[in-house]
């Protein structure tokens, strides 16, 4: 038999933080060191009559190191697979067999490399793909060819032996050898490494313990047959439950930790299965662990598979939340403009206005509208910050905040449009509110959107009349605009908060509809009725932060 490890993908960017040369010599220690330990280990399987090892884990070895660690480690694998041969196998195959035989082992081990690495074979076993191509390839590649160069020299050695058969038997313990040590060398020398801060250390721990208990009792010979294989059994739900929720380097760990006491136990004459002679009780053993080791690769990998796809959905939900606000974008640019018109038309009236006051030399009034112009530009300058920030999904910053502070700035923007509109403003305000917790800017929009709507609304009156009033409650403020224009026609009132619903020539209808928007993510509401009196009244609703906390 031979011990062609299989060739891996190449390292997982492992950095080499030591000289190249270094690196490559403790790895080629390592890799020689641990050949021979399970090559040794693997001769405890052999039974007299063909001398074949029944499970031979070096050909899974060498593949793990390769296909992490790259083709760098084929000479290494060379001088293990020599040393192996030539110590146990020297007294019965010929020179240029058991040359023969560590050729064909490397050429197993490159070309099994390869094939994983040409078809994108990955060492997280995060897809069924994956344990099939360690499967296949493994299989074919590196424990066919260790197979056949094993046989080859095996059968040239001993007259007794067919090709065929010892063919068959090598091929067995390659890749029994091979599943169970390949899959624990590729998670926890490449791939592994990089999960374990996901790790639950004492569910691993509970689990490694009752895993290793189990096999222990059941391997250690004290136990009668008839309860020790029942009970040999036992270990499937728990390596299931790893696979489940552990990381795969532990489950590939505990199971070849009870893979380990099993082939031992079994291989020294003690357990369920040593009865039956060491060629039949090791080929049922085998058959047991195979199906052992792919239970956990398969849920493993199955477990990976779904992780992946909640990712994915999580993904399109992200993306879809995106698009979503990027459409709304396309509303809001719309929007933009119309937020924007207010304080750029403030801009320009209180830019001729401080013309004229200059002109006149009024320094004094030339001061204060400067500082609405400027305040006017910050307004405009924060609308914009704050639609940039909703397109990247921030949300905006909220802050305890009084009314009046709110509402002060706004009746300032609104100052010019009042006086020119000859626009009577009424303002009442209780002394003592509760502090709100807001955007302020969002807030500030959703007035300027109100009044402005009442003041339009009152076009063509000669008693233009717009009131806002303010009541605080236990839980909420109630901020109420209400203005004698004629009222909303009755049969617009249900979609008058559809975005571009409007009834004005030149109107974008989407004040109404981003001020619910913000009210509402504000935990507010914000209506509208017509009053009995005449004109139109909206109603918003704002919780206070604290109803201890009063202005
Ligand atoms: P826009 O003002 O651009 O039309 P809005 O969403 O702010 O968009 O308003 C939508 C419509 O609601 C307006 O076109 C108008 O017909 C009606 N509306 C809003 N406020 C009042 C009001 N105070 N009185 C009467 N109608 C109003």
């Amino acid at each position: 038999m031979s011990t062609a490890p299989l060739p891996l993908a190449r390292p997982h960017s492992r950095t080499e933080t030591s000289a190249p040369w270094v690196w490559l010599a403790g790895r080629s220690v390592m890799l020689i060191a641990l050949y021979y330990a399970v090559g040794l280990w693997g001769f405890v399987f052999t039974p007299d009559a063909y001398g074949i090892p029944l499970v031979w884990p070096a050909t899974g070895v060498g593949l793990a190191f390769v296909y992490v660690y790259g083709y760098r480690l084929l000479p290494a694998l060379g001088i293990a697979a020599s040393l192996i041969t030539w110590q146990f196998t020297s007294p019965m195959m010929p020179l240029p067999e058991a040359l023969g035989s560590v050729v064909a082992t490397l050429a197993g081990v490159a070309l099994g490399t390869h094939g994983l690495r040409r078809f994108g074979f990955s060492a997280r076993f995060e897809r069924l793909r994956d344990v099939w191509l360690l499967l296949l390839i493994g299989g074919l590649a590196a424990s066919g060819s260790a197979a056949t160069a094993g046989a080859w020299g095996m059968a040239a050695g001993m007259e007794s032996l067919r090709f065929s058969n010892t063919w068959w038997l090598c091929w067995m313990a390659d890749l029994m050898g091979l599943m169970l040590v390949a899959p624990v060398l590729l998670t926890w020398l490449g791939a592994g490494l990089t999960r374990h801060a996901e790790q639950n250390h004492a569910r691993a721990a509970a689990l490694g313990f009752s895993l290793v208990a189990i096999a222990g009792l059941v391997y250690a010979g004290h136990l009668p047959t008839g309860i020790a294989m029942p009970l040999s059994y036992a270990v499937f739900p728990l390596v299931m439950l790893a696979a489940v929720r552990c990381p795969v380097h532990i489950t590939t760990g505990l199971t070849m930790a009870a893979g380990a006491i099993a082939l031992s136990g079994t291989g020294w004459g003690m357990g369920p299965f040593a009865e039956m002679g060491l060629e039949v009780s090791l080929l049922s053993l085998n058959a047991q662990l195979a199906l052992l080791v792919l239970t956990a690769l398969v849920l493993s990998a199955m477990r990976g598979e779904r992780e992946a796809a909640e990712a994915r959905a999580r993904q399109h939900l992200d993306d879809l939340a995106r698009a979503g606000r990027l459409s709304t974008l396309g509303e809001l640019s719309a929007g933009l403009a119309h937020e924007l018109n207010q304080p750029l038309c403030a801009l320009a009236s209180y830019a001729q206005a401080s013309k004229r006051l200059l002109e006149r030399g009024r320094m004094e009034e030339l001061k204060d509208a400067l500082a609405q112009l400027d305040a006017s530009a910050h307004r405009a300058a924060e609308t914009v910050r704050q639609m940039r920030a909703f397109a990247a999904g921030h949300s905006p910053e909220f802050s305890s905040i009084a009314l009046p502070d709110l509402l002060r700035p706004v009746l300032d923007l609104l100052r010019p449009e009042l006086r020119r509109g000859r626009v009577q403003m009424d303002v009442s305000v209780p002394n003592a509110l509760p502090r709100i917790k807001a955007a302020p800017v969002q807030m500030e929009q959703v007035l300027v959107n109100l009044l402005r709507n009442a003041m339009e609304a009152t076009e063509g009156r000669s008693d233009r009349q717009v009131r806002l009033s303010v009541q605080g409650e236990d839980t909420e403020l109630r901020i109420t605009v209400t203005d004698n224009g004629p009222g909303i026609p009755e049969h617009r009132l249900p979609a008058l908060f559809d975005p571009f619903a409007t009834w004005k020539s030149g109107g974008l209808g989407l004040g109404l509809s981003i001020s619910r928007s913000l009210v509402e993510a504000h935990g507010g509401h914000l209506t509208a009725r017509n009053r009995e009196a005449g004109g139109a009244e909206f109603q918003f609703t704002l919780p206070v932060e604290d109803r201890d906390a009063r202005t």
